[in-house]
């Protein structure tokens, strides 16, 4: 197996910061791998996805990293002066692409998440579950080595967030692409992730290889895999 992306001993201060927000962070995800970061809210989940992306530099330590990595944010971030349509085309647009492929690949990745019928509405006509599809159609578009999704089901209700996972496991078997996922929900990253790794003040502080089959909830090993991690996630 190729490791796609892979962190060792990377510490991030941030500028004015006296305390690093991450340091000692060993890591590594393969390529096809969904892995789920999980960690309580200031652990440095989010700082390890700007750093996959490119988006911000470490302050010591390696980061291997490969050039095309797509992230969707929380919310979906999308841009409320461009239709839907408009905010999938952003990234193809920048990389100059050719108007007849532009409108296939827009096309695909609208049917692929189920949001084709609003394609030409506004960011503030859809729900917080469309907006989010936007944004994941938005980042597959540009069809990157590594999908990065921050904290995406949590602005949404609970049967959204199941659509939404089943939504993500489709995308990840058609596409086969490398996903990494954060989550503040244990039960979550247990009913998507091959490898779930906790994250504890600025550190990983363990992994767990997920061997159940989908869909998982439905497993008897799922609650027996969940508690394992809450063990941990608490002590
Ligand atoms: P998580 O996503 O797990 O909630 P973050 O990666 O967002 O955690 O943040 C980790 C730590 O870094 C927190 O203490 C947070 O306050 C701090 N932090 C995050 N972004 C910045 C920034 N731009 N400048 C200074 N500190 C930051
Ligand atoms: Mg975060």
């Amino acid at each position: 197996m190729t490791r796609i992306i892979e962190l060792k001993h990377v510490e991030v201060l941030y500028p004015l910061e006296t305390k690093p927000a991450l340091h000692d962070v060993n890591l590594f995800v393969e390529e096809g791998e969904l892995v789920c970061l999980i960690g309580s809210s200031g652990c440095g989940k989010s700082t390890v996805l700007k750093l996959i992306a490119g988006l911000i530099q470490s302050t010591g330590g390696i980061v291997t990293k490969p050039d095309r990595v797509a992230m969707s944010f929380q919310q979906g971030a999308l841009f409320p002066w461009l239709t839907v349509y408009e905010n999938v085309a952003l990234g193809l647009r920048q990389m100059q692409t050719p108007e007849d492929l532009l409108h296939r690949i827009v096309e695909r990745e609208l049917r692929a998440m189920h949001i084709h019928d609003f394609a030409l509405k506004y960011p503030s006509d859809l729900s917080g579950g469309q907006r989010q599809r936007v944004g994941i159609a938005r980042a597959l578009a540009v069809d990157p080595h590594v999908l990065l999704l921050d904290e995406p089901f949590s602005a949404l209700d609970p049967q959204t967030t199941a659509q939404l996972h089943d939504d993500i496991i489709e995308v990840w078997r058609r596409t086969k692409k490398t996903i990494v996922l954060v989550s503040h929900l244990i039960e979550e990253a247990v009913s998507l992730a091959d490898r779930v790794i906790l994250m504890k003040d600025g550190t990983v502080a363990s992994e767990y290889k997920i061997e159940l089959p989908y869909p998982r909830r439905e497993n008897d090993g799922f609650h027996k895999d969940v508690m394992k991690i809450r063990k941990d996630f608490f002590a």
